[in-house]
């Protein structure tokens, strides 16, 4: 009875860790079937993407009924556009990309993309329209062309040699041991926090789905690695509907629209240039706030620096 349970208790733990970190995991959920709290709609249809054009209409959530995560959030994306979110932590900003993939369903309100509720399309056919650049990607122990061709199983060589070409770690890759065939993960070689967010963004470079959703990372990486990350992070953004949820201002000034989201709700939106002219403003406080933690910092360095 044990042997029969125990993997099945293991799925739902590893669902939840899933859901919980957002972890990009997009196919395990074919595995996972078993532990789906979501379901298709009977006799649902698959997705039609055009442009990939969001929209969040009124949605409210909570992850248990007694406390809302989310009150009446209303925006759009556009096809092809770039929206940020912003926010203090606990504001909701990783729910709003976990409502998109439906993860859970909104307690009242709707999400559509191209016109369509994703309550009521085949949940596959959403999953593959989202790519997902998480804060920290899972790797799996098996070679590094695994890791990257996982995204689209049985791509060519030379999709997968491109993806990674774009993503800037092509060349680290050549200089493995063993090159594409280098293990990888817990148990090969280990990789480093901006070579992983690379292999993450070579994968939904070869997915190359309509929409992509970015969670930035948390923990800073050096300046170097994050200025070459940002132009394979603006490659994979290129022609597609964006959702960045940014910790740092800077990688957002070019957003077509920032959301500073506060407790659940919208609580500015607009530009930069246009946040930034507020007075007492959420975002213009954010923003000088980075700036002085950033002059402390380049201060800090200095002084270690001379020492
Ligand atoms: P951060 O910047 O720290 O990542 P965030 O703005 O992304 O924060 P969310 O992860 O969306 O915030 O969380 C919003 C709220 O929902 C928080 O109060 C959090 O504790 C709660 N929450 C998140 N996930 C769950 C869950 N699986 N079950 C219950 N509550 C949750």
């Amino acid at each position: 009875l044990m042997d029969l349970y125990m993997p099945l208790n293991w799925f739902g733990t590893y669902y939840r860790a899933i859901q919980k970190n957002f972890v990009d995991m997009e196919n395990m959920f074919d595995l996972l079937r078993e532990d789906e709290e979501i379901v298709d709609a009977p006799g649902c249809a698959p997705l039609l993407t055009a442009g990939g054009a969001i929209e969040f209409s009124n949605v409210t959530f909570g992850y248990t009924p007694d406390k809302l995560v989310l009150r009446n959030v209303n925006f759009t994306v556009p096809a092809g556009k770039t929206i940020a979110i912003v926010g203090p932590s606990g504001a909701g900003k990783s729910t709003i990309m976990r409502l998109l993939f439906r993860f859970y369903d909104v307690q009242s309100g709707s999400i559509s993309i191209d016109g369509q509720n994703i309550k009521l399309v085949q949940q596959q056919s959403l999953r593959k329209a989202i790519g997902v650049v998480p804060q920290d990607t899972v790797l799996f122990n098996n070679t590094i062309y695994y890791n990257i061709e996982y995204a689209k199983i049985g791509a060519s060589a030379d999709a997968v040699y491109e993806a990674a070409r774009s993503a800037d770690i092509h060349e680290r890759i050549l200089s493995f041991p063993d090159r594409y065939e280098t293990k990888v993960g817990e148990r090969g070689l280990r990789l480093s926090g901006g070579e992983k967010q690379r292999v993450a963004i070579a994968r939904t470079l070869l997915k190359a789905p309509i929409i992509v959703l970015l969670d930035e990372a948390t923990s800073a990486l050096d300046t170097r690695t994050e200025r070459n990350i940002q132009a394979a992070l603006a490659r994979v953004c290129t022609n597609r509907t964006t959702i960045i949820v940014a910790h740092r201002l800077s990688t957002i000034i070019h957003a077509d629209e920032i959301l500073v989201l506060k407790e659940g709700t919208i609580v500015e939106r607009g530009r930069h240039e246009e946040l930034l002219q507020r007075d007492d403003g959420v975002y213009a406080d954010m923003w000088q706030q980075q700036l002085k933690n950033l002059d402390a910092e380049q201060n800090a360095n200095n002084s270690s620096e001379s020492i």
